[in-house]
């Protein structure tokens, strides 16, 4: 039977038949699931997609939201830029094409933040068509059952995975259940063909499997060159106001864009100017307990400083003129903050063994 042929009537029986997203051909909610799944797991994305869907239950909604709220709701999942994307591409879809997603995966990767194998997975599922996926999951299974070695994200390996990815669909039978193929590589990744002990027992690719045969499961596909990433530091003032705290609006651009967080400073200058900002006279800030967030490209040391002020400042604006709110405390979970920051805050209450900082 061809590989495709192979995979669909697995999927049939053993593939899975339940999750939220599955059983429509709903492109919005497609791809709201597609850009969730990204770099997240399946258990994490669940609660966020059904507050997302009942919040914004069409793309109409979700065009006309304010980014302050995409982004509140998307605050936990990570990579931020996907939230801000999602939004742009919403309006996109609204402005240029009627509120409906085009059909042809060439008019869908056009759209913002929409890749080549989640544009093609969309087609396939939402509109029947006979175009291939390529993430993460279905390079594992092909690098493994074909024996391609190479590091993955090569353009010469990515090009012949594609190419074998299209060979597939050439080979399978003309009535090849897209939506069901496309489902089963997914489903056939993340739950038999895993990246550390495959139940290759379970699969129904084992016949003609390359690394099975040859037993070279552990070392396909090709480990990427681990490069270390550079860690960056930076201090964050917590400023609380009985029950209230400051936090500032981040640029767009950069990490957490457009998320709110925690005015930063570098050295006690610095501090002193943002204690003059919002009317600190000569109190103490207390030095917590330091911790790293870890990004894609660095890691970041994070030294966060907590002070309380007697008043509310009676200025508008501080001197770096960022947008500013003073956030109670029981908002916390419903403004969009990254997840570090909104652990830190959260835990306040347990921090100990802090010390002065202006009195040292
Ligand atoms: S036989 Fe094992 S290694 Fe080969 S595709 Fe199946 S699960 Fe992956």
């Amino acid at each position: 039977m061809p590989f495709a042929n192979l995979i669909v009537a697995w999927q049939k029986s053993h593939g899975r038949h339940h999750l939220p997203w599955q059983n429509t051909r709903n492109a919005y909610k497609v791809w709201l699931s597609e850009i969730m799944l990204q770099q997240t797991q399946v258990v994490t994305v669940i609660p966020y997609y059904e507050r997302f869907l009942a919040t914004f239950p069409t793309i109409h909604h979700l065009a006309a939201a304010a980014q302050d709220d995409v982004l509140a709701l998307w605050a936990g999942l990570g990579y931020y830029a996907r939230a801000r994307n999602l939004h742009k591409c919403a309006q996109t879809v609204v402005a240029q094409w009627e509120g409906e997603f085009p059909r042809q995966a060439q008019d869908i990767m056009s759209l913002p933040g929409i890749g080549k194998s989640t544009a093609h997975a969309i087609a396939a599922f939402c509109f029947g068509a006979k175009t291939p996926i390529m993430d993460g999951n279905v390079k594992r299974i092909f690098t493994r059952y074909y024996g391609i070695e190479g590091q993955t994200n090569k353009r010469e390996i990515e090009n012949r995975l594609w190419k074998q990815a299209h060979e597939n669909i050439e080979q399978a039978d003309k009535n090849l259940d897209m939506p069901a193929y496309t489902q089963g590589q997914m489903d056939l990744g993340a739950t038999v063909c895993t990246r550390s002990k495959p139940k290759c027992d379970a699969c129904p690719l084992q016949s003609s499997c390359y690394a099975y045969r040859e037993n070279r499961q552990a070392e396909l596909p090709t480990p990427k060159i681990k490069k270390t990433i550079p860690v960056r530091s930076v201090n964050m003032l917590v400023l609380q106001h009985q029950d209230r705290i400051l936090v500032q609006q981040r640029p767009e651009q950069g990490i957490w864009g457009g998320l709110w967080s925690l005015p930063e400073f570098h050295n006690e200058q610095e501090l002193q100017s943002l204690q003059n900002d919002w009317q600190q006279a000569q109190q103490s800030a207390l030095k917590l307990a330091a911790f790293e967030h870890v990004f894609t490209h660095f890691r970041l040391h994070i030294q966060p400083y907590w002070l309380t002020c007697t008043h509310l400042p009676l200025r508008e604006e501080s001197s770096n003129s960022r947008k500013h709110q003073w956030l109670p405390l029981d908002q916390l979970e419903t403004t969009a903050l990254p997840a570090p920051i909104l652990k830190l805050l959260q835990g306040l209450h347990q921090f100990s063994g802090t010390v002065d900082l202006l009195g040292s």
